[in-house]
């Protein structure tokens, strides 16, 4: 899972769905970063509200039997989307990376381990953030974003992620998916988070534990926010695009430093 840390939305509600995306990431901007900051650790929460993309990005896989079948959902809906992928993973089912690609799909960085990086040695955030990028370039992705695991960020990781050549990627809308929510609490949230200009947190793999196995009722689930998420944005008139190309389309940075 990617973690808690990042703003609430479900007290956001009543706001129309552009000011609601604009409005939480001021929020996230707002969290105790000055504006030097902001201007030193630009980070990508958002894009812009008034358009009719937003960025689905899932983390914590590749999974077998749930990332091929996401990612073909996606496609046949006209949707691409950002997965960032742990290592291992990735190495062990590299069909799936494969397949990812080929679909239109962007491939970013989630992490060798799947552990929080503020706090570590500045060589051991070194080392990782270069050998997964060189792992999975050796299998054909050559990421340029980083989700960092729990979406924990400081200044030195971010200047390490920076250095090994990637941009570090937030988001301003959590679906809880690894809270495995029931159908209602499922609905209510993607109706909140499917809006313009939003980066969409979700994940493919096992939340609890990254890169152990799903459970049938886990994929099930994942599964409906999948068929969920495709009719509200057919409703909404969205379409997904990679979090790289909502970039290019005008992006609202903040400064995600949570460590
Ligand atoms: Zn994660």
């Amino acid at each position: 899972m990617t973690g808690t840390s990042g703003p609430s939305t479900t007290r956001t509600t009543a706001r129309s769905a552009a000011a609601t995306a604009s409005g939480i990431a001021r929020d996230v901007v707002r969290r105790g970063q000055s504006r030097l900051d902001r201007r030193l650790f630009p980070t990508l929460v958002a894009g812009h509200a008034p358009t009719a993309r937003l960025a689905l990005t899932y983390d914590d896989g590749p999974t077998p039997d749930l990332t091929d079948v996401v990612a073909e959902t996606l496609a046949a809906h006209g949707h691409r989307a950002t997965f960032f992928v742990l290592v291992p993973q990735a190495e062990a089912h590299p069909y799936l990376v494969r397949r990812l690609l080929d679909l239109g799909h962007e491939v970013g960085l989630h992490g060798v381990v799947h552990e929080r990086l503020p706090g570590q040695p500045w060589s051991a955030v070194h080392r990782q953030l270069r050998d997964g990028r060189d792992r999975l370039a050796a299998i054909g992705a050559r990421p340029t974003l980083f989700r960092p695991p729990y979406g924990a960020q400081n200044r030195r990781t971010y200047l390490l992620t920076r250095a090994a050549g990637l941009r570090p990627v937030a988001w301003n809308a959590d679906v809880r998916d690894y809270q495995e929510p029931g159908p209602d609490a499922m609905r209510e949230q993607l109706a909140v988070s499917l809006r313009p200009g939003a980066v969409v947190l979700l994940h493919d793999g096992a939340g609890e534990r990254p890169g152990s196995e799903l459970t049938a009722d886990q994929r099930g689930r994942r599964l409906s926010i999948l068929d969920r998420t495709m009719v509200l944005l057919a409703e909404r008139a969205l379409t997904s695009v990679p979090v790289s190309e909502l970039s290019t389309a005008g992006a609202l940075r903040g400064a995600w430093l949570s460590a």
